[in-house]
C-alpha cells in the first residue's frame, strides 16, 4: 500500500517563484526532462511542491536499483537522451546530488528516471510505481548485450525526435 503525502503549503509557495518546476513530472507521465512520447513513463521526478506516493520498498528492489545505477555504462546514452548538464541537488533536503538520467525498457514502454531516485526512496520515503518495481526486477543490467538489444528501438526513436 502506498499513501500520498501532502506537503505544507508554505513549501509550495516558497518554490512557486523559482525555476525549479521544470524538474517535476508526475509518476507515469508521458514526458520527463529528457524524453517524451507515448512510450515514456516518468518515475521519480519529485518536487516539494507536489505530493508523491510513500511507503516501504523491498530491500531486494533497492539493491537491484543501486546496482542498475552503478553500472559503468551510462544508461542514458543507450536511449539518446539529450545532455542536461550540471548537478541536480535534492530539493527536499539539499543534502544529496545527482545528475544522471536513466532509462529502463520494458516491452514497448521506457521508464525514465533520475539517479536521485535512490535518495528519494532511502531518505524521503518515496515509493515508485509498482510497474517500475516489477520492470526493474526483471530487467537485465545496463552493461549487458541483452539490455542493449532492448534499448536500441528507443535510441532510434529519440534520435529521430531530435532531428
Ligand atoms: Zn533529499
Amino acid at each position: 500500500m502506498s499513501r500520498v503525502r501532502r506537503r505544507g503549503r508554505s513549501t509550495a509557495l516558497r518554490y512557486a517563484a523559482g525555476d525549479v518546476y521544470m524538474s517535476f513530472f508526475p509518476d507515469m507521465a508521458r514526458n520527463s526532462l529528457v524524453a517524451r512520447g507515448e512510450h515514456v513513463r516518468a518515475v521519480g521526478w519529485l518536487h516539494p511542491a507536489h505530493p508523491y506516493a510513500t511507503g516501504s520498498v523491498a530491500p531486494q528492489f533497492l539493491a537491484r536499483l543501486k546496482e542498475f545505477i552503478r553500472q559503468p555504462s551510462l544508461s542514458g546514452d543507450d536511449f539518446c537522451f539529450p545532455g542536461i548538464g550540471g548537478v541536480h541537488t535534492c530539493e527536499f533536503c539539499g543534502q544529496a546530488h545527482g545528475g544522471r538520467n536513466l532509462g529502463l525498457p520494458c516491452d514497448d514502454v521506457l521508464f525514465v528516471f533520475p539517479d536521485m531516485v535512490v535518495h528519494y526512496i532511502e531518505v524521503h520515503e518515496y515509493k515508485p510505481p509498482d510497474e517500475f518495481i516489477a520492470a526493474l526486477l526483471r530487467s537485465p543490467l545496463p552493461d549487458t548485450e541483452e539490455f542493449q538489444v532492448l534499448s536500441e528501438p528507443f535510441w532510434h526513436l529519440h534520435r529521430a525526435q531530435q532531428c
